[in-house]
């Protein structure tokens, strides 16, 4: 019984963090817009003005406004 309770909580964690990642925001410090984290501009970012962010409120509570490409 431990070891399917064990499982159940590896693959709770697993799911949290895989859905973590997916959900994210990344926030350009620079330009001040953010961008699905899969957008084409994040793979041009410079590493130093990334902000990531975990919820589009988060992004715009920030004062950052969504890009035009992306339209998070
Ligand atoms: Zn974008």
């Amino acid at each position: 019984m431990k070891k399917i309770l064990a499982a159940i909580i590896a693959l709770i964690i697993t799911t949290a963090f895989v859905t973590g990642l997916a959900a994210s925001y990344v926030g350009n410090a620079n330009s001040k817009k953010f961008h699905y984290s899969d957008c084409s501009f994040v793979d041009k970012m410079n590493p130093a003005n990334r902000v990531n962010f975990n919820t589009r409120d988060e992004a715009v509570n920030a004062g950052y406004v969504p890009c035009k490409r992306c339209k998070p």
